[in-house]
Formats: structure tokens, sequence, C-alpha cells
């Protein structure tokens, strides 16, 4: 069932966008060669509890960390290691975030050094076509024109959609109603209606769309190895316009490309 908000909530829910996007502005800071994925998570997890909150996704169904890091091939819920990042590498950082009851979630995927063009290239139609999927995400449209423009954006450039991992409404809970796949028909799916808060997440391959999870219960990469990009917010769905509750602007104030 969904779950709509009220203005108040949508507020709380603001407050702890506030807190991850300034977590993520943290992060981006050490994204460079040399440094171990672990230490990212360290200090995502120092500044969420710094500020009163919690990191959302530790725990989560036994997940053992603050942060996903999901290096290259890998597409999500990468756990954070003793790797260290190299030149040439892409890493996605997603985070949530739980404070006064409320939980925001958000990712972005960042190129480590020199990354070819190809690969560049799949992360900025990955990162814009996150923006024609919010565009899409007006009251009185329905879920599948988000994933509609989303894979109509990027198929056209010659990428893939991973299929088995959706966005998701989100508030008291990290998962809630609906889900919000990266591909479908327009017109298609649950009304959006005021008081929606859902995370758009569109997870875009280089190669096939094909995915397999890794032995550790988690990990999941494309099934040809070759790198996958994933970019996130979680935006409110209000009676005349639709707000992106999280920010991406303290990373693009640390971190160019
Ligand atoms: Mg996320
Ligand atoms: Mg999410």
């Amino acid at each position: 069932m969904i779950q709509y908000k009220t203005s108040e909530e949508v507020q709380l829910i603001k407050t702890s966008a506030d807190i991850l996007g300034r977590a993520h502005g943290e992060i981006a800071k050490y994204v460079k060669e040399g440094v171990k994925t672990s230490f990212l998570d360290k200090i995502a997890e120092e500044y969420i509890r710094d500020h009163q909150a919690v990191p959302s996704f530790k725990g989560y169904n036994g997940f053992p960390s603050s942060l996903c890091i999901s290096v290259n091939e890998v597409v999500v819920h990468g756990f954070p290691s003793d790797y260290e990042l190299k030149d040439g590498d892409i890493i996605s950082v997603d985070c949530g975030v739980f404070h006064q009851g409320f939980h925001s979630d958000s990712a972005y995927t960042y190129p480590v050094g020199e990354v070819s063009p190809s690969v560049i290239a799949l992360l900025k139609a990955t990162r814009d076509s996150l923006y024609l999927g919010i565009e899409q995400a007006v009251a009185g449209n329905r879920i599948g024109d988000i994933g509609h423009s989303i894979q109509k954006f990027v198929e056209a450039k010659g990428y893939t959609v991973v299929r088995e991992l959706v966005g998701h409404g989100l508030g008291r809970k990290l998962h809630e109603a609906p889900e919000v796949p990266n591909y479908g028909k327009k017109g298609s799916g649950p009304l959006l209606k005021a008081g929606m808060v859902i995370a758009i997440e569109p997870m875009i391959n280089l190669g096939t769309r094909n995915i397999v999870q890794e032995r550790d219960g988690w990990t999941i990469r494309t099934a040809d190895r070759k790198p996958s990009a994933h970019y996130e917010h979680t935006v409110a769905i209000l009676e005349n316009k639709t707000e992106v509750l999280t920010t991406h602007k303290y990373i693009e104030e640390n971190f160019k490309f």
C-alpha cells in the first residue's frame, strides 16, 4: 500500500535529505586514487551520526555498512572494503539517512582519475536520465511514464536498463510501495498523486542488461563485467510541483567531471 505523506512529513524527509546531501559532499572530497572504499564508509557514518541521524543501510537486512559502494562492473549493493580506488575506475556511492523517523536515499557515480570517454558518456547519460525521469514524476502521470522516459533516452544511446532492481517509495521505511522501474510503457502503472515520496534510481549498463549476484548474497554485477552507472534522488510529488528532496549540490561543488 502506498503511504501518502503530509506536508509536515515531506519536510521531515527534506531535513533527512539535507543531512544526506551534505554527507555525500564529505565523501566527494575523498574520492580519488589510492583511497580505500572502507574509508569513504567511515567518513559517511561519522558525518551522519554527528548530525543526530543514523545510516539507513547499516543493519538493513543484515547489510554491514553505511554505504553501498559499487565499483566498475558492480551495479549496486557492493560492500565497502580494503579495495583501493585506482585510475580509470568508476564508483557508485549509495547512501541513506534516517532522521526524525524518516529515510532519504540518494546515489552518485564518480569517475576516478582518467576514465575512458565511452564510460564518461555512460555516466553523463545515466545522470541525465535521472533528471528526465524526475520531469515525468508529476501528479497525474503514472509510474510507467518515469521508466519510459529513462529507458527511451538511454537505449537510444545503445545502453541497457537493469530490470531486476528498481526505485521505490520511501518514508518511515527505506523501501515502500510503489516500485519505480527504470523501464516501462507510457501511461502504465500506479497513478502519481500528491503526497507520494519516491526514490528514482536508474541503473544503466554499457553492455548487456543482465546481472548476476555474487556469492556474498549482496553484490550485484553485470553478467558481462562491463561497467554500470547509478544515480538516485528522493523526490516528493506535491499538488502543483515535484520537489527533489535530496541533492547532489555538495558533491558537485567538490567534484567535477
Ligand atoms: Mg539508494
Ligand atoms: Mg534507493
